[in-house]
């Protein structure tokens, strides 16, 4: 995921309501300096996203889109996004490593680490590297 599909989906759509969040999700958005004819600010990418860089799809700033997240609503399958996915997962499977983390989301390991990585930063979760082992496992903070 990248850029293009918060512009795609939110902002060309017309659904952007200038909250901002997604700015704040992601160093890579701005918000404009003028506002539309509803108004509002408007996100725009300044440099360069993940996905164009480095080819990574990572999705935070759609993710984090309270328009994206209210049509997913409507749809409880599709309400978690990937990194309340992996929390679920660390919750429920303690000690999980990023494979096995992987495995069970049917997600890449790359896409996991990166929410896992996230989730250490924000506090939620922890890792610990135990001896002999080669990956890290990861346990909910307490
Ligand atoms: S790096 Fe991630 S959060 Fe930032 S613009 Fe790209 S997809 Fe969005
Ligand atoms: S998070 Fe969504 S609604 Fe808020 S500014 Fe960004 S695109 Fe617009």
């Amino acid at each position: 995921m990248s850029f293009e599909l918060l512009k795609t989906k939110i902002i060309d759509t017309n659904q952007c309501i200038g909250c901002g969040i997604c700015a704040k999700s992601c160093k890579h958005i701005e918000m404009s300096e003028t506002v539309n004819e509803k108004k509002k600010k408007t996100p725009l990418l300044k440099g360069k996203c993940i996905m164009t860089t480095i080819g990574l799809a990572c999705g935070n700033c759609y993710n984090s889109c309270p328009m994206v997240r209210r049509g997913k609503k409507k749809d409880p399958e599709n309400f978690l996004n990937t990194r309340e996915k992996v929390l679920k997962v660390i919750e429920e499977h303690p000690k999980s490593t990023i494979p096995k983390i992987a495995d069970l989301l049917g997600l890449s390991t790359i896409k996991v680490r990166f929410e896992a990585l996230r989730l250490v930063e924000l506090n939620q979760v922890e890792f610990q590297i135990l001896p002999n082992q080669r990956d890290p496992i990861f346990l909910k903070t307490t």
